[in-house]
């Protein structure tokens, strides 16, 4: 499975996107957070996680039987990310609503006033 991670959109702190993040290997559901926002199954084992975060990213791949391992730890700990990469504040709404226009995540039919 490939999994995004953009915390462009929630702005939390790393603990809680990976907490949101640990939900999700933890039931296989997405939660209701702004920061995993695309989960597609690709028919491997291993999951792919692509991680946005201010200006950096990142991709991790892990094998299930490091799932625990990472669901537990969180993926501060295994991404490849500098200390910079964490320091970013929660985006106003119109630069969220932005960037799901420029991700062409904007429900069809609605338009920005
Ligand atoms: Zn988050």
């Amino acid at each position: 499975m490939r999994v995004t991670i953009n915390r462009n959109f929630c702005g939390h702190t790393p603990s809680a996107c990976e907490s949101c993040f640990g939900e999700f290997l933890r039931h296989g559901a997405i939660p209701d957070r702004g920061c995993i926002t695309d989960a597609v199954d690709d028919q491997k084992p291993e999951l792919t996680v692509t991680i946005f975060s201010g200006k950096y990213s990142t991709t991790l791949t892990i094998p299930p039987q490091d799932f625990e391992k990472v669901m537990y730890d969180g993926w501060m700990k295994y991404a490849d990310l500098p200390v910079e990469a964490y320091d970013m504040v929660r985006p106003p709404g119109r630069d969220v609503r932005q960037m799901l226009i420029d991700q062409k995540r904007w429900p069809p039919g609605l338009t920005r006033r």
